[in-house]
């Protein structure tokens, strides 16, 4: 039997992400002190807080309606770049699930991917050029084998932008002296992929 996913799964996912940010908010930071401006954990932090909260006031009946709320409430509450990149990801993907009340895994892989393209569109990167989407390109095709094979494959993404000279965004600035850090936002991307899996597991899925 294929296991499906509703509205409180996502909510779920959500709070997990936020308490995840939480604690690893000073390693965010800290990464972004390396290469950027020292906010990321800040910002993000900022961000699944005020997203949980509304989520929890007014939580929507469907999954792509807990996306979209949520993507929302992320570009109106995150002044860096990450918070448009995350909520359009977030909100793209919501509105690719429509209104369906159950969704399976591939069908969240499939929406996750129109987000990530969105992404893609928003920012002008590729994988390669050392911002979330080395992790995020790779986490939503492998989402389309299992939940683990997702967060495995962002968090190798993530670890493979440290030899890498960033193309795009803050870090770019710096050139050459961006080689050898590894990108906040693939980091924060990781995090997103271990918390679905671990969202996932507590309801029996893979
Ligand atoms: P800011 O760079 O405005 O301070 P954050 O520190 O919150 O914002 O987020 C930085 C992260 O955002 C980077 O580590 C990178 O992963 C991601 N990022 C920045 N610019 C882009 C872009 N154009 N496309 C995709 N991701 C980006
Ligand atoms: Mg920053």
């Amino acid at each position: 039997m294929t296991e499906t996913y509703g509205a409180e799964f996502l909510v779920r996912w959500l709070e997990a992400t936020a308490a995840a940010v939480d604690r690893e908010a000073d390693r965010l930071t800290e990464l972004d002190s390396a290469i950027g401006d020292a906010d990321h954990g800040v910002n993000l932090k900022r961000g699944f807080a005020a997203v949980t909260e509304l989520l929890a006031k007014e939580p929507p009946a469907t999954p792509g309606a807990v996306l979209v709320t949520a993507g929302r409430q992320l570009i109106s509450t995150v002044g860096g770049a990450s918070g448009p990149l995350y909520g359009t990801l977030l909100r793209r993907a919501g509105k690719a699930l429509g209104e369906e009340e159950h969704v399976s895994r591939e069908r969240l892989a499939e929406a996750f991917g129109a987000g990530v393209a969105a992404v893609s569109q928003l920012g002008g990167a590729q994988v390669g050029d050392k911002t979330m989407l080395d992790a995020l390109v790779p986490a939503v095709e492998a989402l389309r084998g299992s939940f683990g094979a997702a967060r495995a494959a962002a968090e190798e993404g993530a670890l493979a932008t440290v030899p890498l000279q960033a193309r795009k965004g803050r870090a770019s600035y710096l050139g050459e002296r961006s080689i050898g850090h590894q990108d906040p936002g693939a980091t924060s991307s990781a995090l997103l992929f271990a918390e679905l899996e671990g969202a996932a597991r507590a309801e029996g899925g893979s």
